[in-house]
């Protein structure tokens, strides 16, 4: 779906499609020089899916995914800081290189979350790729290895990213008109 195709419902484009291309190229050139083998990529559903595919094609060596979801925003737009596991990893991830492949960092308190309970299973190391930080409303202090873009405190849709689960078929990441925010 283009921005064209929904012009009245968002609000600006922040991230244009050829934008993106390039800086998961750029992402994937980074994990790929950092690692000597790429390391398990670990993807918290769905809002990653485009990027991980993205991403995960741009590696030149075959690249191990698993999946988790957990569920932090219902749909509202704000940040309950209660998450849940709704589908757990289904590989053991001790003695693992672990990257852990994140959509967008809001107040952080989801990755923190996720971050303490992968690190109780004993990865070999864990790091975190993200597309998106909103630097502003960050609460906790985490160490991200890996960021896409930094925005504005805004509520994005697009790439994978949704609201109330639509949008996420967008191919640019936007920021929705303010009637749609309800
Ligand atoms: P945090 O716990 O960092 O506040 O929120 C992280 C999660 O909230 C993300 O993985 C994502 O699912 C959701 N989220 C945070 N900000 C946005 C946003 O601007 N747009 C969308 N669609 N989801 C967001």
């Amino acid at each position: 779906m283009e921005p064209e195709d929904i012009g009245d419902e968002l609000a600006e484009v922040l991230i244009g499609e050829s934008q993106l291309r390039d800086r998961v190229r750029q992402l994937a050139a980074a994990i790929d020089a950092d690692y000597d083998e790429p390391p398990l990529f670990v993807v918290v559903l769905k809002g990653a899916v485009m990027f991980l595919a993205d991403l995960a094609r741009d590696v030149p060596q075959s690249v191990e995914m698993d999946f988790m979801a957990v569920s932090s925003y219902g749909y509202g737009t704000q940040s309950s800081g209660v998450v849940r596991i709704l589908k757990d990893l289904d590989l053991d991830i001790r003695g693992r290189h672990v990257l852990l492949v994140e959509d967008i960092i809001d107040s952080g308190l989801t990755l923190s979350w996720l971050l303490r309970n992968l690190s109780a299973r004993g990865p070999a190391s864990l790091e975190v790729c993200a597309l998106l930080r909103k630097r502003d409303a960050l609460q906790v202090d985490v160490d991200i290895r890996y960021v896409g873009f930094d925005i504005p405190n805004a509520f994005v849709v697009g790439y994978g990213l949704d609201h109330a689960e639509k949008y996420r078929n967008l191919r640019c990441i936007a920021t929705l008109a303010p009637e749609r925010l309800t």
